[in-house]
């Protein structure tokens, strides 16, 4: 290996060829923030410019879409009830509008009221008692949100959103057209859990993406091969708390009935070409449950997804079945479907 390279350098010298602008860079340039209430982490095989106009992309973003800053726009929205002017929100809004309807609800980003409730932005958890949940609930309900003309965007009385489950997504999806803007052909982002896979690898091999354990996040139940996706996973692993009767309650809330989804159903993966589609989907699939999820899929073919259940098993789609691999020593059992 050492004597290849010395030898392409020799003959690159002989030659007098310096491609000193067109040759993408062998050494990466990394770098990490804290956004979106996660922990991201940016690997881009370019400069170190096109890393810091990724870097402040994510953090507009997260001015923008965060529920809790207020000055960001979904908070003015939410407490005014009605905002103008505001085009990006309104085009990311009706395509996440047109995935809450196509999913059925599973996905609502209305639910952040529930969310609420059970402690898990505040990180202050408690277990709210059913009449409580009911009085929240007539406030969930994706319809009370309309995207109208010129960026104008209302909430019927009492809706709030909360765009926790696409926004990591969506940033994915704008990371991904400044790259193409960038001439940036070789990255790898986590964006808190939330991997854009861009193009392959710089020695041309696809990115190796692992799945992590529910039991164990620090360990690996499998891993694929891909290249130009976005995978993200919604993991009841992710954020939970165990209640004073013992039961464990994690942060994807069932908009059908308030309480934390409880289905079989560890963790959902989901890749695609869309950064929204998958981090929409792997939430949405997560409170659906096996069943409907699996329909789901096959009725919408543009994405793969790999689901984790509490009887290990995991259950992967077509499209990357024949790439994915059980770790070493996992004890899960692949099911291809
Ligand atoms: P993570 O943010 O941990 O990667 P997700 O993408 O699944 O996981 O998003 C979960 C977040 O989305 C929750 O923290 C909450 O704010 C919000 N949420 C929870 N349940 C739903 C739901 N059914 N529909 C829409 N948003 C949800
Ligand atoms: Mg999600």
């Amino acid at each position: 290996m050492k004597h290849k390279t010395i030898k392409i350098m020799i003959t690159l010298l002989l030659c007098g060829v310096f491609f000193l602008t067109s040759c993408a860079p062998a050494a990466p340039v990394s770098g990490s923030l804290e956004a979106m209430d996660t922990f991201m982490n940016l690997t881009l095989y370019s400069d170190s410019e096109s890393l810091e106009k990724l870097t402040s992309e994510i953090k507009r973003l997260d001015s923008l879409l965060s529920a809790t800053d207020s000055e960001s726009s979904v908070y003015k929205l939410n407490n005014n009830r009605e905002i103008e002017g505001e085009g990006e929100l309104a085009d990311l809004l009706s395509e996440t509008l047109r995935l809450c309807e196509s999913t059925n609800g599973a996905l609502d980003i209305t639910v952040g009221q529930v969310v609420e409730a059970w402690g898990f932005i505040s990180r202050d958890y408690r277990i709210p008692d059913s009449s409580e949940l009911e009085g929240l609930l007539r406030n969930v309900d994706y319809h009370g949100v309309e995207v109208g003309e010129n960026g104008r965007i209302t909430l019927s009385e009492g809706t709030k959103i909360d765009l926790g489950a696409v926004a990591k997504g969506y940033a994915a999806d704008r990371c991904t057209q400044l790259m193409d803007e960038n001439g940036v052909e070789s990255a790898l982002l986590n964006l808190g859990g939330t991997v854009c896979a861009r193009g392959v690898k710089p020695d041309g091999g696809q990115w190796k993406i692992g799945i992590a354990d529910p039991s164990q996040p620090a360990d690996y139940v499998g891993y694929f091969t891909c290249a130009d996706k976005v995978v993200a996973t919604s993991g009841s692993y992710e954020r939970y708390f165990v209640g004073e009767d013992g039961r464990t309650y994690c942060h994807i809330i069932n908009p059908a009935d308030g309480y934390p989804s409880d289905n079989g159903i560890v963790s959902v993966t989901v890749i695609s070409g869309s950064g929204l589609l998958s981090d929409a989907l792997s939430t949405a699939l997560f409170v659906m449950g096996e069943e409907k999820a699996e329909e789901y899929q096959k009725a919408h073919p543009d994405f793969d997804c790999i689901i984790l259940t509490d009887k290990k098993e995991a259950i992967v789609s077509g499209g990357i079945a024949d790439s994915f691999t059980l770790g070493s020593g996992s004890d899960y059992k692949i099911i291809r479907r």
